[in-house]
């Protein structure tokens, strides 16, 4: 129903697709410090981006391109 909701879902769909493309591209672990791997903003929990948009983003320009 929110947004909050969705956002949740989408950032966990997304670390889904993290551990995919780990398991296929030998992308090292990636471990939660408390702020967004991306933009470095400071994010709760274990997270380890903001929300799903800075998940894609750091994939897109980090290990999907070449790292
Ligand atoms: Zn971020």
């Amino acid at each position: 129903m929110s947004d909050l909701a969705d956002d949740a879902n989408r950032a966990a769909a997304h670390d889904l697709n993290v551990s995919l493309v780990r398991s296929q591209k030998a992308v090292p672990e990636i471990v939660a410090n408390g702020y967004c791997h991306n933009c470095g903003h400071p994010v709760p929990d274990k997270r380890r981006w903001c929300d799903a948009d800075c998940c894609d983003e750091w994939l897109e320009e980090g290990w999907l391109n070449g790292h």
